[in-house]
């Protein structure tokens, strides 16, 4: 007889003005999951799968060469507080139909998991708990991720039972009664086909940026055994996959621990998969060195944090990078071999310094001066952070919906501001060198 419990992972649909598959998988809960996958039995709805065959037939939504894509998505009306913002609004993922049959013609498991990401998500949350409570009554439902974590009080009130890392939660779902060690790997094994899939070898990050939650979150900087780094990417070279991003906040930083062996046993070992960095490095830790062991390992696209190249700017928020830094980084990378149009440049756009950010400035300084893409990272307001608190004045932060980071730039500075930053972000983006 089995008695083990029975647990579903969901990935739940996004609601938000733009969404698109940018290397994203739900790893947190994958690695949750692996924990305790010797005591559990367990399946995956991921809305976020782009393999599934739901897609079979729809070549617009086919990967590029990197492992990214769009997602299937419908236009929904607008939540009242997101009115105002010129915008459409929609739903990306699967059908709602697929996750209805799926709790339809499958046995209700003991258990449903359900990952968040996002604060402003949070409608894809509720449509997921409120499905499971229609067709699965007696399941109960666990909500987990960074939108538990920022916003816990307003998760709360979703309707899930528990709270991941709640002291109520279940002990067979924390591994705290199974004697799980945490060395099992995250169950890519789930996913029916699988070629794009996420690591993460380090925990924390030295900085504290003041728009950051990783500072709140992360107490200090740790970083894997090199052994479980290995045995997790030769586990997802097994099923297949070609693209792997790194989710790591600081990935370059003390280099020496594990990456740097990482890549060496990459090279020597002859293994042909691309790499990606969606988090954006600091650059501040590119030296010739690691640039060259970056480049002959397999890393394809080099995503910066650069945010700005005012100083004043810098030293208010956190002093990551210096932009005479950045350009060194630049340099590195392309003497190592990096094609200058795999680097980008992420600038922060609508921040609430945004006088002091020379936004404009700094774009022509990347795009224009050093050549490399710039890719605006629009803020988001984050409760807890310096940034986040600063932001009261235009917001009320206990709605997560106005953490969106489409609306907020909009609500600060104008969608005509708005607007005239993103064509001058194309325009630079279009000089291929
Ligand atoms: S360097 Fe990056 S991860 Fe670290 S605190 Fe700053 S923004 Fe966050």
């Amino acid at each position: 007889m089995n008695d083990k419990p029975s647990i579903l992972l969901v990935n739940p649909p996004i609601y938000d003005f733009a969404a698109f598959d940018f290397w994203l998988k739900p790893l947190g809960m994958l690695t949750a999951a692996g924990k305790i996958a010797n005591a559990t039995d367990f399946q995956l709805f991921d809305f976020l799968d782009r393999n599934h065959q739901f897609y079979s037939d729809k070549p617009q939504f086919k990967s590029d060469p990197w492992g990214r894509g769009r997602f299937f998505s419908t236009v929904i009306p607008k939540p009242d507080v997101l009115k105002k913002i010129p915008r459409y609004y929609r739903r990306f993922g699967l059908p709602a139909e697929i996750f209805i049959d799926f709790l339809k013609t499958n046995k209700p498991c003991d258990f449903v998991f359900v990952q968040t990401v996002m604060t402003y998500w949070y409608l894809g949350y509720q449509e997921v708990i409120n499905e499971l409570k229609k067709y699965w009554p007696r399941t109960k439902i666990v909500l987990g991720g960074p939108y538990t974590m920022i916003c816990p009080e307003h998760a709360r009130n979703l309707g899930a039972d528990f709270i991941y890392g709640d002291e109520q939660t279940p002990a067979t779902l924390t591994g705290s009664s199974t004697g799980a060690g945490a060395k099992q790997l995250p169950l890519w094994n789930l996913y029916k086909k699988i070629d794009t899939a996420a690591m993460k070898i380090t925990q924390g990050c030295p900085f504290k940026c003041t728009y950051c939650t990783v500072p709140i979150f992360c107490d200090g900087f740790s970083t894997k055994p090199l052994q479980q780094a290995i045995d997790e990417l030769r586990f997802l070279i097994s099923l297949g996959v070609k693209n792997i991003a790194f989710y790591d906040d600081a990935l370059l930083y003390k280099s020496d621990e594990v990456l740097k062996p990482l890549l060496h046993y990459v090279i020597e070992n002859k293994i042909d998969v691309s790499f990606h960095t969606p988090n954006a490095l600091n650059a501040r830790f590119i030296d010739s060195e690691l640039a060259s062991l970056l480049i002959k390992a397999g890393f394809k696209s080099f995503y910066l944090g650069f945010e700005s190249r005012s100083q004043e700017f810098q030293k208010q928020t956190g002093s990551k990078i210096y932009d005479d830094e950045f350009a060194n980084a630049v340099k590195t990378l392309i003497t190592a071999g990096a094609d200058i149009n795999s680097i980008t440049a992420y600038l922060i756009l609508g921040h609430p310094h945004y006088e002091i950010q020379e936004i404009e400035e700094s774009m022509k300084f990347a795009g224009g001066s050093l050549g490399v893409k710039i890719m605006l990272a629009e803020f988001s307001p984050i409760p807890g952070t310096v940034d986040g608190k600063f932001c009261e004045k235009y917001i009320d932060l206990s709605e997560p919906l106005l953490h969106s980071k489409t609306a907020f730039p909009i609500i600060l500075l104008g969608s005509e501001k708005i607007n005239r930053i993103k064509d001058m972000c194309r325009k630079l983006n279009q000089f291929e060198n």
